[in-house]
């Protein structure tokens, strides 16, 4: 069960907070209905996938109405595949996320999964095919078993274990002084990065769900972390229709389709090798992030040298 300890008008705030960092979202959607800023259509139907396409279709948005943040935002993915987003800071990749999850309703245009606008279906059967991995994965207070059972209430202690070992934490988890019964989060024992990441994938696997959304899943860790799970998490991407956002283009580069947003506009979209050879923002951004990589290397040789 939900232990309500803190006081509600501090959970609003955490709430804010976590609201924008897309982490640990789902369980606050839980806590907190009265925040919701959606809610359900009358007659909403439960969504029905067979693939799950997901479309943007022409969307406009914006968080107050002074100020638009999305602009005729047109894009498919199509069904079992990925699409990477990517773009400077603040260009509006989050934002896509928060709008599929429905955190927010589109100002003009639509968001539909199959055909079905995601308006029209009910919020629990839309959040049920939708798994993320946020950047920084909050841990709640509670064993790392009720930690990777949460992408499934109810799951047995079996399939709890299998998702720990597809996930690469099962041994680690192991050699815990009380295994799946040890206490985390900030009350508890201390993950590092990469294992909340991997806890995060493992709630993710047993939650199965047909959409994935990874939104920086991996720029908290450093680059030998980065790569282990990067490669877990093309794993769990496989035939799952996914949306991913990177900062570093070297983990969004075998996309099958990737987008490039500026201020809120798509002004390049198609493959790596396309967008290479366009010439354009994708490429200036690529190449930035190649200079800086040979900058780093450079420096960590000399101070080997030394
Ligand atoms: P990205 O993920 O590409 O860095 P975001 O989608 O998070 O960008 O943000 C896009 C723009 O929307 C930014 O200018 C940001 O300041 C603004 N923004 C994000 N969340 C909110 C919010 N809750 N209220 C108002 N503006 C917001
Ligand atoms: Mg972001």
């Amino acid at each position: 069960m939900i232990q309500l300890y803190i006081p509600l008008n501090f959970l609003g705030v955490i709430y804010r907070e976590i609201k924008q960092s897309l982490a640990d979202m789902e369980r606050l959607f839980s806590l907190l209905e009265q925040n919701r800023e959606v809610a359900d259509s009358p007659g909403a139907q439960p969504l029905r996938t067979h693939g799950a396409r997901v479309a943007f279709s022409h969307v406009e948005f914006s968080y107050d109405p002074k100020r638009q943040i999305l602009f005729d935002v047109d894009f498919a993915i199509p069904a079992g595949t990925t699409t990477a987003v990517v773009g400077h800071s603040g260009s509006g990749k989050s934002t896509l996320a928060r709008l599929l999850f429905r955190f927010y309703d589109v100002n003009q245009g639509a968001i539909s999964i199959d055909g079905q606008d995601i308006r029209s279906v009910t919020q629990e059967s839309l959040r049920a095919h939708i798994g993320i991995v946020p950047q920084d994965t909050v841990l709640f207070n509670d064993t790392i078993e009720y930690n990777i059972a949460y992408g499934r209430p109810g799951a047995s202690k079996e399939d709890i274990v299998a998702a720990a070992r597809a996930a690469s934490i099962h041994e680690f988890i192991e050699t815990l002084p009380d295994g799946y019964a040890t206490m985390v989060g900030e009350r508890g024992l201390k993950l590092s990065g990469g294992e909340k990441q991997r806890v995060a994938i493992a709630r993710t696997l047993l939650k199965n769900p047909d959409i994935l959304i990874f939104d920086e899943a991996t720029s908290a860790l450093d680059s030998k972390s980065e790569q282990a799970i990067q490669e877990q998490l093309k794993e769990i991407a496989k035939n799952r229709t996914t949306l991913v956002i990177a900062h570093r283009l070297s983990t969004v580069a075998d996309a099958q389709q990737i987008i490039v947003l500026d201020h809120g506009r798509i002004v390049e979209r198609g493959t790596h090798q396309s967008l290479l050879a366009e010439d354009g923002l994708y490429k200036q951004m690529w190449e930035r992030q190649q200079a800086r990589k040979e900058e780093e290397l450079g420096s960590a040789l000399e101070v080997e040298e030394e």
